[in-house]
């Protein structure tokens, strides 16, 4: 026997959904949402009451990965990270979507809900184990998934790229690549191969051509940066966790304060009480202070956030902001220190010929003339090459998540690996 693997939208990015299942039991990697502007603009039916499932594992908490759980039957348990299950809470606590948040708790409180420790293999039905090793994202708490299901050993990586805070570490003098040594010691550990590698190639095709940028490289600029440029408004995912922390750093370092909404200031707890576990500082965004809103209404008393306003001019400032009125009244109020905007995200979202276009985000960073400091969330595709290397898989490559799994052929890795790309 052997397990039986069923990958849907794996040529498109986000929205892909894998199902990997024995004579006994099935399991799902990732129910998210389409994008908007990929090919199949509405997401695909997956037949709950046929397939009969025993559990869903997430990889991270990217709408685009676990944007569907609500249409998920209550008997089917779902397993994801700590921090995944916070941060997605915290977004639907945010948005006012009540029927996800009470879902979610009841779903938590019932036992539904399973947090995945690094490296704490989990059984399901005694038959298929699957172990989580996490990963650098722009999501924090991403997982990849190592499948061990009828003698087949399968590496599904989820999102990943080795350019973020925590792609590299220190030990001993010497740099390690984070990845590379989870698949050496863990994955393959006491001889265990790797059969399938089931691996992302978002930054394959157009994408390979982005200037590659790391987060030290945004933390050393923005560093700089800052010393002569004080006054500065940020767009950034909320759940950017690592550029966010680029930035935050930055300010620290200049003596400059990080503003943002309540939300995002509770989305920065649960960041600090994670990077804690983990023993990392970076992200401990403790400084960070709440951003002032002004009200026109008559009966309203400003005189705080004027108070904070004054601050702001006085220290210097990165806030972080959205395209809404409110956040534009407070960009306008601080005219007079010539701020400036930095756009940290994706450029398709900007750019009129992309699907992925975002005509209110765009006009909004015209008329503040922001400028782009991004550093992608995904792996170039060099170090999809080493990873694919490392791993050594006996059978096949699956690429998922890619417009352009033909680039694969093309990746640095020896003509047998080439071979064992899917067809
Ligand atoms: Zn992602």
């Amino acid at each position: 026997m052997a397990a039986n693997i069923n990958i849907y939208q794996g040529d498109q990015i986000g929205g892909c959904i894998t199902v990997i299942s024995t004579d006994k039991t099935k399991i799902v990697i990732d129910f998210g949402e389409n994008l908007p502007g990929t090919k199949k603009e509405t997401n695909i039916e997956f037949d709950w009451a046929h397939e009969k499932v025993d559990a869903v594992f997430f990889t991270h908490y990217h709408g685009d990965h676990i944007g569907r759980f609500m249409e998920i039957p209550d008997d089917v348990d779902l397993y994801m990270g700590e921090v995944t299950f916070k941060v997605m809470l915290n977004i639907r606590k945010a948005i006012h979507d009540d029927a996800a948040v009470k879902k979610l708790s009841e779903r938590r409180a019932k036992g539904s809900i399973t947090f995945v420790e690094r490296a704490v293999p989990i059984q399901i039905n005694n038959d298929i184990t699957v172990t989580g090793y996490s990963v650098d994202h722009s999501a924090y708490d991403a997982f990849m998934y190592l499948v061990e299901a009828d003698g087949t050993n399968i590496l599904h990586t989820g999102d990943f790229r080795d350019h973020g805070h925590r792609g590299q570490t220190f030990k001993n003098g010497k740099k390690h690549n984070t990845m590379l040594d989870v698949i050496k010691y863990y994955v393959h550990k006491g001889g265990r191969p790797v059969d399938i590698l089931i691996t992302e190639g978002t930054m394959m095709g157009e994408r390979a051509n982005e200037k590659k940028f790391s987060e030290k490289d945004l933390l050393a600029w923005a560093k700089e940066y800052f010393k002569e440029h004080r006054y500065i408004f940020l767009k950034v995912s909320s759940t950017n966790v690592d550029t966010i922390a680029s930035f935050y750093q930055a300010a620290k370092a200049n003596g400059m304060n990080m503003y943002a909404n309540s939300y995002i200031l509770k989305q920065f707890r649960v960041y600090r009480t994670a990077g804690q576990k983990y023993g990392t500082r970076i992200y401990d965004f403790r400084k960070a202070k709440k951003i002032p809103f002004l009200s026109d209404s008559k009966e309203a008393d400003n005189k705080e956030a004027y108070r904070i306003l004054d601050d702001m001019r006085k220290n210097g400032f990165v806030a972080i902001v959205s395209e809404y009125d409110h956040y534009e009244r407070v960009i306008d109020e601080l005219s007079d220190v010539k701020p400036e905007m930095i756009y940290s995200m994706w450029e398709g979202y900007l750019d009129p010929e992309k699907a992925a276009y975002n005509k209110e985000l765009a006009d909004f960073c015209k008329k503040y003339h922001a400028f782009q400091k991004h550093t992608s969330g995904h792996a170039y595709p060099e170090f999809i090459a080493k990873v694919i290397t490392e791993v050594n898989p006996k059978q096949l490559i699956w690429p998922i998540h890619t417009e352009y799994a033909k680039g694969f052929k093309n990746l640095n890795i020896s003509d047998e690996l080439k071979g064992k790309v899917k067809k």
